[in-house]
Order: C-alpha cells, then structure tokens, then sequence
C-alpha cells in the first residue's frame, strides 16, 4: 500500500470545507496503523479511546464555530518521552515500564489548546539514544521505505508513522540529530528549533543542554503548523527563552535571491555515499541557479564535535538517569537494602547502550579525569559556537547532508557503537551551538530511499531558515512516498 492521507494544511483545509471531520481523519490513520503496525511498529501505546474523544471535541466545537487554528481535529502522534498525563510514557525503557504521567509535557498541553488530536506514543531508542529506534526496549521500528532497514533515530516511531501515514505529523526530540536524520531516513521534514525555544518541561531528559523539540512532517509548511503550536516561553522550564520569537513563515516563497549560503567542507568526503554527495551537490547547484550566492566555508571544529558531543552528552545523561532508582517511577526489583534494590533496578532496567552513556558519562565527570575529559569537550564546544560565529559573518545559513549515508539495514551498525555514533556526524553541530536546522527532502538514491539536505542557521534564525527551506522543498519537489507490501512483508 501507499498512504494516501492528506498534509496537516491539506486535512485543515478539508476539515473547513466540511469534506471530512476531525473523527474521520482519525479513523483513517488508525485504519492505516492497524494495516501497517504489525510491519513497521511505529507506536508503543495508540490512545483510542482519549483521540477519538478529543476528535470528536474538536468536531463539535469545528461545528459550533469554534476554530482553534490549523492543527484543530488533526491526528498527531507524540514521541514516547513526552509526558502524556495518564498515558502511559516510557522512553522505551524497561525502568520506565507501566509509569503513568500525572501531568502533561508544556508541548501536550500546547498540543491539547491547538485542538490536536493525539493518536498514540510512538517508538524510540531507550530514553533517545541511539539513531536507528533499534535501542528500543520494546523491539525496533523498521523503515516503510524498505521495511529491512532501519527509520533512524532515535524518533524512528514519529518518522515511521509520518511516513506511512499513521499519524499526519509528529513531535520528536533532538539532541545530537534525532529529528533531522530519522526525517532523511524517511523522507521528510524534520526540524530542531533554536535551544530553549521549546519547552522542555514533561520531555523526559538525556541531555539538558541539548535537548529540543521539534516536528516531524511531509511539508515545510506543516513544520511551521506545529512548530508554531508548540513554541513560546514556558516559565516552567528554565532555559525557556523569554525574548521575540522570530516568524518562521515571514519569509516563505520568497526564494533565495541574494541568500548567501555556506557549504560544509567538513561534512563530505570519506564515509560520504556517493548519492548523498551528488544530491547534495545537485540541490547546491539548483539554490545558486535562484541566485543564491554560495561559498564553501571551513569550520575545523566540525572534525572534533563528534568526541565532544560523546562526553557531554553521556556526562548529562549520566546526572539526569540518576532519578531512575527503583523508588519513585516505574520498576522496582526488590532487595535487602535500599541500596541493593536500586542497584538491581538499574541493572536490569537499563538496556545495554543506556548502561554505556551512564558509564561513559560518570568516568568522564569523575576527580581526576574531569578536565581531561568533560572540560576539555567544553572547549571544544566553545570552539564550534566561535567557528559558527566567524562563518555567519560572512553567510547566511549553512547547508550539507543531513546523514552520510540513507537508511541502513537493521542490524548493520548495532554491534559497532562508533559505526552507529557516526549517523550524526552532520547534526551533533547544531545542538552544541544551540542553533536550529532542519531537514528536507531531496531525492531517492537509486535503491529508492530517501536522501535529505540540512539548512542550518544561527540561533533564532527561523526566518531565514524556512524561508531557504521552503525553496529547497520547491526546487527538489519531492513527492515520492513509501510501498509497504503488506503481502509479502
Ligand atoms: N544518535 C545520537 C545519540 O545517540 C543523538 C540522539 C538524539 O538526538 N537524541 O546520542
């Protein structure tokens, strides 16, 4: 089958015309779900029975004249590390088995005030870390493009689901790339906005400083849809932004003329497919043809981010995993001390890679060893916010691959840890500097999977970046969708 369903905008636009109801659209992803779930395993929990009460909401007030913007009566699905109050949420880790949220994240309940309908919690690596949805506790996502291959991660559920249809947008969490490079695995857009400027109250946390929200949809336009109804400042999370938000669709359709845009030399060369690189190249090509003036541009910081990145981020997962001990969430494995009971939690209830971060993180902030390691990433952090500001003198946003490679085939990198870090060689960039980027779809390489190219621009430079994202769309005007051969699968 191919999905047929409509974009957020198109579903909108039905909704209004009285062509469909908020009720309808959801019982055709669920029916779209119930064909493809048993293949693909996009979702760890389908809330039936709360989407089809908020559905039918939504009609009632769609039909009493109470119109509550674009995403009112459409069915949306939510990464499993948002906190969903009395549905079950558990960053695909067994520790986190049967926890039942008593709030919601700032993004459901932003999500409940645009009228949106939340179809279910989709799959992920254990608490987001890995890139293939293969670190789920609760077995992997497979990719609808080529079900033997993996979707990406670690929001492998929310792009599967997109991609099939079985949600008509998604949130996803990014902390070194888990937006952009499952929506390059899947053919979509993915987008990690500006640090702080999404709550991140209710998201479950890997690593603080890096952590955002972001959507996962077909269209640029349907982005900004979610982006919108999601972003704002939150007093309830610290690091929320509190200053003018930039307008994302202020610029959109306006092309690229006079855009100046950056080429990554260090994102290209070895370990690059070929595909990737002439895609890339292609759509670089195509932007200069609007009248874009591009540059090559060097930023030698881009060789270490990766290192980096795999020390702060363990070192904070390893502060914010403490929580889980057995007492106050989810398991809990008896024994005669305290002590020994939270010992034996955690040893069971940590899956493999978890255990690696939480013991990478702690060597790396122990006495000793703290400056050599964990200061000396900080530096290197330092050095990619100093390289970004020099090259944004000089360009508007910067453009490359959102992943070296398309989708992989399940497996192929789980035995590998470094094979698997190196997915996100082209997005780590963006979170240590705090910036937002975003994915979109350009081409099938020619086995037919999707390849995606990544804007990135300085932090609240939203603007700019959909703008030159929307032309990236434009130009490459991909339409392509995923075949899932429900026979033979
Ligand atoms: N793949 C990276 C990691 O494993 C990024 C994950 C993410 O962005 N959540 O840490």
């Amino acid at each position: 089958m191919t999905p047929d369903g409509p974009t957020i905008v198109e579903a909108g636009r039905r909704l209004r015309e009285g062509k469909t109801t908020a009720v309808a659209l959801l019982e055709s992803v669920l029916d779209v779900a119930q064909l493809t779930e048993a293949i693909v395993h996009a979702y760890l929990t389908i809330d039936r029975e709360g989407a089809f009460a908020s559905a039918a909401f939504a009609d009632e007030e769609l039909a009493n004249g109470r119109d509550r913007g674009p995403l009112h009566g459409v069915p949306v699905a939510l990464k499993d590390n948002m906190c969903t109050r009395g549905v079950e949420t558990t960053a695909a880790s067994q520790i986190l088995g049967g926890y039942l949220p008593p709030y919601d994240a700032t993004v459901v309940t932003r999500l409940r005030q645009a009228g949106a309908v939340i179809v279910g919690k989709t799959n992920l690596d254990e608490f987001a870390m890995g890139s293939s949805t293969e670190n789920s506790a609760y077995g992997p996502t497979f990719n609808p493009w080529d079900v033997s291959r993996v979707p990406g991660g670690s929001s492998g559920g929310s792009a599967a689901a997109v991609a099939i249809g079985s949600a008509l947008g998604a949130l996803g969490s990014d902390t070194g790339g888990s937006i952009r490079q499952p929506a390059a695995l899947t053919g979509l857009v993915g987008l990690k906005p500006t640090y702080g400027t999404v709550s991140r109250y209710g998201l479950i946390a890997f690593a603080s400083s890096l952590d955002q929200i972001g959507p996962l949809t077909r269209t640029v336009e349907d982005a900004a849809v979610l982006l919108e109804a999601v972003w704002g400042h939150d007093p309830l999370d610290a690091t929320s932004y509190d200053g003018a938000y930039p307008d994302p669709r202020a610029e959109m359709g306006r092309g690229v003329d006079g855009i100046r845009v950056g080429v990554v030399r260090e994102l290209s060369g070895e370990g690059y497919e070929p595909e990737v690189e002439t895609a890339t190249a292609n759509m670089v090509d195509r932007l200069a043809g609007e009248g874009a003036e591009v540059v090559e541009v060097s930023l030698p910081s881009f060789e270490i981010a990766l290192s980096a990145y795999y020390l702060i981020a363990p070192a904070e997962a390893s502060a914010n995993l403490a929580r889980f001990d057995g007492i106050r969430f989810g398991l809990r494995i008896p024994g005669p001390t305290t002590e020994a009971l939270m010992s034996a939690t955690r040893a069971e209830g940590f899956g493999p890679e978890v255990t690696r971060r939480i013991l990478l993180g702690t060597y790396g902030l122990s006495a000793g060893y703290y400056e050599a390691f964990y200061g000396q990433a900080q530096k290197v952090r330092a050095a990619i916010r100093a390289d970004l500001a020099r090259v944004y003198t000089d360009v508007d946003v910067l453009v490359s691959p959102t992943s070296p490679t398309v989708a992989f085939e399940a497996g192929a990198r789980v035995a590998d840890p470094l094979a698997m870090y190196l997915s996100d060689i082209c997005t780590i960039p963006s979170n240590l500097a705090g910036d937002p980027a975003v994915s979109v779809p350009i081409a099938l390489d020619g086995r037919g999977l999707p390849i995606g190219f990544q804007v990135m621009a300085p932090a609240l430079g939203e603007t700019t970046l959909f703008r030159v994202a929307a032309e990236v769309e434009r130009l490459a005007g991909f339409t392509a969708r995923p075949v899932i051969d429900l026979v033979a699968s």
